[in-house]
Parts: structure tokens; C-alpha cells; sequence
């Protein structure tokens, strides 16, 4: 059985991935932090693309949260090992710098980066022991460009690129690759509340993106077509940014 695992998976574009995972024939873990319905929701959708999978409660922000619940699945499989992982959990708490809490900005930098710390560090030795891996990180248009009102997040997501870039380099040899997908708008909880009706007129294809669109390219990119492609930031933004 091979296996793969995407954090925030219950909902939006990781449960896209989780669906599509499924499809391309993983047995797939599907974390979340706290919404368990739609985390079941997903499981039962992987189950409908005939594969199984299991729910793995965590919040990537929290070192000891996420080594328990790792090492726990661990010794529950000690012939297994992890050897896709989409590094998908995020949030985004909006606001002018000068207006920022710096809880706020704490809260959205610790989920991305030390979340990406945090759970990539955990399952890189055994990727490396077995001489293959595939790790997806999803930034953001954001990281690229930076956008007014989210200092905090592009923050995030640029560090994000840069550590993909790194990280690629230190792992090329163990034939683990390491990209990183920089949607534009995509239609889920993420962006409610966002006026799609005149960011459209923005976007050369006059829509938002859907989280489907984002699996295809995460499953291309853990596929082992996509061998040669690493340290590489994919962005699927409809035009918006290039
Ligand atoms: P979403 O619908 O709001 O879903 C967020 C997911 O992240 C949920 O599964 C949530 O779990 C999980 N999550 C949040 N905090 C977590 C934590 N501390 N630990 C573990 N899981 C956590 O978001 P989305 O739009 O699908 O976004 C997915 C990723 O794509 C994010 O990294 C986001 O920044 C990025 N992105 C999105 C867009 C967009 O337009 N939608 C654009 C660019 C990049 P619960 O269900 O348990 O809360």
C-alpha cells in the first residue's frame, strides 16, 4: 500500500487532493484540526474513489501534536512509510500592517512555516531511507507578488518558496522532490466573503479558480512523470499574476 498524506484535507483544495490521491490509488491520511464532520466527509469521498484512508487529527502549528500523532501511525505501520506529503493547512487573517495583532500574525506564520517545519522534518528521514519521495507545499499568488492586507500571509508564503527551493536541493539526490503551487483565487472557504464578481474582471480567465483545477496539478506533481521537476513554484492563478 502506498501511502500519502495532506494536511487540511477536510476541506477545500486539500480535500480536492485527498480525492485525488485517491484516484491516482493512495491510501490517504487526512488531516485536520478541528472541523471532524468535513474530515469524515472527505474520508467517505476517498472511499467513493475506491481507495481507503483515515482521519489524523493534528494542528501543524504544534510540534508535540504533530510528533504524537506521527509517531503513533508509525508504530501502528512499522513497514510503511509516508511517501507523498501536501503540505496544504492554512489560514489567512487579513488587515493592514499597521492594524496588525501580532497575533494575527503569529497564528498565520506559525501554520505555514512552522507547519512545514513540523511535519515535513518529521517524514523526511524515512522518504530519504527509501529513496523516494514527493512533497507538494501550497503557497499563494501572494508569496510571488504580495498583496496590500496580507503582510502576514505572503510573509508566509514567500518563506514558503524559499524553504522549498532549499529543501530541494538538500533531497534531489535521495530522489525526493519538492514544489511548491501558487494558486491565485480558488473557490472555497478560504475566499468567502471575497467579491468574485470584480476581482473577476482582474483575472485573464475571467473566473475563479476551483480546487479541483489544483488537484490535477498536485497529482501531476507527485506523479512519477513529474520525476524531473523540483525547487520549482507552480502557480495556477488563471493569468492573474505571471
Ligand atoms: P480552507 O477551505 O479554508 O481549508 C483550510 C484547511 O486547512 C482546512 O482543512 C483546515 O482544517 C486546515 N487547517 C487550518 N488550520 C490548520 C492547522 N493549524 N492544522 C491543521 N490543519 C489546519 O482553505 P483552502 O482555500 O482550501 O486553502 C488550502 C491552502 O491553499 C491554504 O494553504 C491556502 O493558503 C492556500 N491557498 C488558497 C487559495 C484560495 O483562493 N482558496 C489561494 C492561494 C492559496 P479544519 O477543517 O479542521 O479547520
Amino acid at each position: 500500500m502506498k501511502y500519502a498524506l495532506v494536511t487540511g484535507g477536510s476541506r477545500g483544495i486539500g480535500r480536492a487532493v485527498c480525492i485525488k490521491l485517491a484516484q491516482m490509488g493512495y491510501h490517504v491520511l487526512i488531516n485536520y484540526v478541528s472541523n471532524e464532520e468535513e474530515a469524515a466527509r472527505t474520508l467517505e469521498l476517498v472511499r467513493e474513489a475506491g481507495q481507503t484512508g483515515e482521519l489524523l487529527r493534528f494542528d501543524v502549528s504544534c510540534q508535540a501534536e504533530v510528533s504524537k500523532a506521527l509517531e503513533a501511525w508509525t508504530d501502528a505501520h512499522p513497514d510503511a512509510y509516508i511517501e507523498v506529503l501536501v503540505n496544504n493547512a492554512g489560514i489567512r487573517r487579513d488587515n493592514l500592517l499597521a492594524l496588525m495583532p501580532a497575533e494575527d500574525w503569529n497564528r498565520v506564520l506559525g501554520i505555514t512555516l512552522s507547519g512545514f517545519y513540523n511535519v515535513t522534518q518529521a517524514l523526511l528521514q524515512p522518504m530519504m531511507f527509501h529513496k523516494y519521495g514527493r512533497i507538494v507545499n501550497m503557497a499563494s499568488v501572494s508569496g510571488l507578488k504580495g498583496m496590500p492586507g496580507q503582510s502576514n500571509y505572503s510573509a508566509a508564503k514567500g518563506g514558503l518558496i524559499a524553504a522549498t527551493k532549499a529543501l530541494a536541493q538538500e533531497v534531489g539526490k535521495k530522489h525526493i522532490t519538492v514544489n511548491a503551487v501558487a494558486p491565485g483565487f480558488i473557490r472555497t472557504d478560504m475566499v468567502e466573503g471575497i467579491d468574485e464578481a470584480a476581482w473577476k474582471k482582474a483575472i485573464p480567465m475571467g473566473r475563479f479558480g476551483t480546487p479541483e483545477e489544483v488537484a490535477e496539478l498536485v497529482g501531476f506533481l507527485v506523479s512519477p512523470a513529474a520525476g524531473y521537476i523540483t525547487g520549482n513554484v507552480i502557480s495556477i492563478n488563471g493569468g492573474l499574476y505571471t
